[in-house]
């Protein structure tokens, strides 16, 4: 179905959800195709020079080869786990999106590419001294899950929150760090804090040592998991739909919670079922392993549940014969298969769907921007305004500091 259909039918999803289910079912085949071919697959691309839509995979690495050994330490590339194989084999480091902002702050060189979506190359920019350059192959890279929490919505949220809420100490803001610089701002002027899969526990505990209560944005999955696995009851956590007065609830809705979870989501990790975790212990006795991301009845079902570190971890130190069942990215249970081929690695579920935003970084797009670098020209430069920056840092050296 096209994404046109796919609107007519869904009104309030998202067009970046929509372009994840569009691209699902054109998503059997991950070999790496020229860029012409992938813009044929009706999802949202950036408009490159016409020069890079033919190249063959061969040409691209020849070309970012030879860009990479002219450039040398002046570039910094780096990879998330979740980025397909082609483009994986020429960053530097590889990581989620915790360690990446780690690296990242760490870099010393002049150019960073961020191999990622747009949230985390703002946290890099974020991060980053004044002289450096971070840069996104393609600004069309997003999530759809951090584009579910817009700032003016947040802000709106935030003010309906504290009329409600009038004493003090009643609530702090906690972002996942999959969320533009304007939601990690707000968190940071509001006394809040970043945090990642793996540090939202020490997040949580951080908040209710200073306030009462949190909101946490945008993912409603890990902030249920979350606060689940801290011994808070669902009945002490309510939704906040952006889409409604008050977010749907009532004042005396929102006094009684302890976690108030936005609506939002990831669109890769809630295709996970518990019918699935059930046919892959049914068939093969597998492990099963998942990200928090997955929604509460599949987290609970699993046998261990974790960041995407934690993950590769697990999988990296497994003994040799054991099965595995892996509840996130197609393009990091692929790579585990092929790095841990002593182990029968495979996905939970069996509709390959990768995440459609992080798949528009082509190696095409790197070439781009590596050749622009070399002809003077800083394409795709990630800017984060002053202002939003010094209170964004705020919140990130908050959850670094945990
Ligand atoms: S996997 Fe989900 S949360 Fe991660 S970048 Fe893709 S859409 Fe966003």
């Amino acid at each position: 179905m096209s994404i046109k259909e796919l609107k007519k039918k869904n009104p309030v999803i998202p067009i970046s959800e929509l372009e994840q289910m569009a691209f699902c079912q054109t998503s059997s085949n991950l070999r790496t195709k020229t860029l012409e071919e992938e813009f044929q697959s009706g999802v949202r691309w950036q408009k490159a020079p016409t020069r890079y839509l033919r190249l063959s995979s061969e040409e691209i690495e020849q070309g970012i080869k030879e860009s990479r050994s002219i450039l040398g330490d002046q570039l910094f590339i780096l990879g998330h786990h979740y980025q397909r194989q082609d483009v994986i084999k020429h960053s530097d480091v590889q990581g989620d999106s915790y360690k990446l902002s780690v690296l990242a702050s760490q870099a010393k060189a002049k150019h960073i590419i961020f191999c990622g979506v747009h949230f985390m190359a703002e946290t890099a920019e974020i991060l980053s001294a004044d002289d450096q350059n971070v840069i996104l192959p393609n600004m069309a890279a997003g999530c759809s899950m951090a584009d579910m929490a817009d700032i003016e919505d947040v802000q709106e949220a935030w003010n309906d929150l504290s009329e409600t809420l009038l004493e003090k100490n009643q609530i702090i803001p906690i972002t996942y760090m999959n969320s533009t610089a304007d939601i990690k701002s707000l968190c940071g002027q509001n006394g809040g804090l970043v945090c990642t899969s793996s540090t939202a526990e020490k997040a949580f505990k951080w908040a209710f040592k200073r306030a009462k209560r949190v909101l946490f944005l945008p993912d409603q999955h890990l902030g249920r998991n979350t606060a689940k696995s801290l011994g808070i009851r669902l009945d002490e956590m309510v939704v906040w739909d952006p889409f409604k007065k008050m977010g749907g609830l009532t004042k005396d809705q929102i006094k009684n919670s302890r976690v108030i979870l936005w609506k939002g989501h990831c669109s890769v990790h809630t295709r996970f079922t518990t019918d699935q975790i059930q046919n892959a212990r049914n068939d093969f006795d597998a492990n099963i392993i998942v990200h928090p991301e997955c929604t509460t009845e599949v987290v609970d079902n699993s046998d261990y549940v974790g960041s995407t570190e934690f993950i590769v971890d697990t999988i990296s130190n497994a003994s040799p014969g054991t099965t595995w069942a892996i509840g996130t990215e197609i393009n990091l249970v692929n790579r585990l298969a092929m790095n841990n081929k002593d182990k029968k690695i495979f996905c939970l579920d069996p509709v390959v769907c990768p995440c459609a935003t992080m798949y528009r970084i082509h190696p095409a797009y790197l070439l781009w921007v590596l050749d622009g670098i070399r002809a003077g020209l800083l394409i795709n430069h990630i800017k984060v305004s002053p202002q939003v920056k010094k209170n964004a840092n705020k919140a990130i050296e908050r959850m670094l500091s945990l």
